[in-house]
């Protein structure tokens, strides 16, 4: 067995490196470099540039013919570090506020944990992926042939969870975490005098209008039994103090957990904006597009998931999330190929939020982090 203290010191001092030099999704040259050569210092098999900065490894142990992949997300945001910690990014306007370079670490732990120790048999295939934070990095990857090239019959992964205690971890069947789909509302008409609203049909009243009717699709048009979001985030027109305008643009997110909510919801928005549009006599225009799907763990790998987990974190520190969140991840694009289990470990009680200036990964998870992965490895691919 390693000497898991070493292994923490090593894994806390790449996730500082990590942290200090952050980088935005599909720019993920150093951080891809960084973990690439760590692979092979472990002795993997090791592909670059999958889906543009993604890094694959492979480790195979005895003649077992199964596979299985285990996935960390490597990018960081563009939002301006505080704080005074001495590893504070390096790159000003950028950091790692969502805790992906806490979940590199561990993942890179977790493999030299299986290579030195193996205690499997089959094939480990450790994905790192560019771009979760836009919803296109798992995409990228699967685009560019990752399940060919790749093939691996399941899939694991986690994310740090600011509020939950560190060494707790939560997960459920089914529904973990939604899909967010965007939208852009247009309404157009005639702009003009401040003085002389009888002389246009300027459209900031009804963009008001148009926010508030939005707001009855959850409300009054969904079932109640769905769980939806529907937020406005945004309202720009190109008016002026003096002058009405002619232009009115209506911005925002809409989450759901079932693809069905998600085309009712852009149906409802469809006809509640002509309808406005038609009630003040404007023209209207709606782009709608679909950013990440919904994230449906199945429910037989989350009872392994949760039978990894005991053996780390202890049975009173494994609990079911007691409901679905509304936030989202594009884990759920390699859920669409293969059957696998998305979970939740703490970052502590006071942890800043996700993506918060404040907020920093906590090591303490980061064994614990380790060594969940490399115990569903050896769950799920027994040594004989
Ligand atoms: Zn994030
Ligand atoms: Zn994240």
């Amino acid at each position: 067995m390693m000497d898991l203290a070493t292994l923490e010191q090593e894994m806390t001092a790449w996730r500082h490196d990590l942290h200090a030099h952050p980088e935005f999704g599909f720019e993920e040259t150093r951080t891809a470099a960084f973990v690439a050569a760590k692979l092979r210092e472990f002795g993997l098999d090791v592909a670059e540039g999958i889906g543009g900065t993604g890094v694959v490894g492979t480790l195979t142990r005895g003649s077992g013919n199964r596979s299985i992949a285990l996935r960390a997300d490597m990018d960081a945001l563009r939002i301006a570090e505080q704080g005074h910690r001495d590893y504070i990014s390096q790159t000003p306007g950028t950091m790692h506020a969502c805790g992906h370079d806490g979940h590199v670490a561990m993942l890179l732990g977790a493999a030299r944990m299986l290579a030195e120790e193996g205690g499997f048999d089959g094939t480990v295939r450790f994905l790192f992926q560019p771009a979760e934070e836009w919803g296109k990095g798992a995409l990228a990857m699967l685009d560019d042939g990752l399940m060919q090239r790749f093939p691996f019959d399941e899939i694991y992964g986690l994310h740090n969870m600011p509020g939950l205690a560190i060494g707790r971890f939560e997960t459920r069947a089914g529904p973990v975490m939604s899909a967010e789909d965007n939208f852009e509302i247009v309404l157009k008409g005639l702009g003009g005098h401040a003085a002389r609203p009888q002389a246009g049909n300027e459209v900031l009243v009804a963009a008001c209008a148009l926010v508030t009717n939005l707001q009855t699709i959850v409300s009054r048009r969904l079932s109640p039994a769905d769980i939806a979001v529907v937020s406005v985030t945004e309202l720009i027109t190109d008016g002026t103090r003096n002058a009405l305008p002619g232009l009115a643009r209506v911005l925002g997110d809409a989450r759901s957990f079932r693809p069905e909510v998600s085309a009712d919801i852009e149906r409802q928005m469809r006809t509640i904006t002509q309808g406005t549009a038609l009630a003040y006599n404007l023209t209207a225009e709606v782009n709608y597009t679909r950013e990440f799907v919904p994230l449906n763990n199945d429910a037989a790998l989350v009872e392994e998931a949760f039978a990894a987990a005991r053996t780390v974190f202890g049975d009173d520190s494994v609990r079911i999330a007691p409901e679905p969140m509304t936030a989202s991840e594009d884990f759920a694009r390699f859920l669409e190929h293969v059957p696998g289990c998305f979970v939740f470990i703490g970052n502590g009680e006071g942890s800043a939020p996700l993506h918060n200036p404040n907020f920093d990964f906590n090591d303490a998870g980061l064994l614990p982090g380790a060594r969940y992965h490399a115990a569903i490895v050896r769950r799920r691919l027994p040594v004989a």
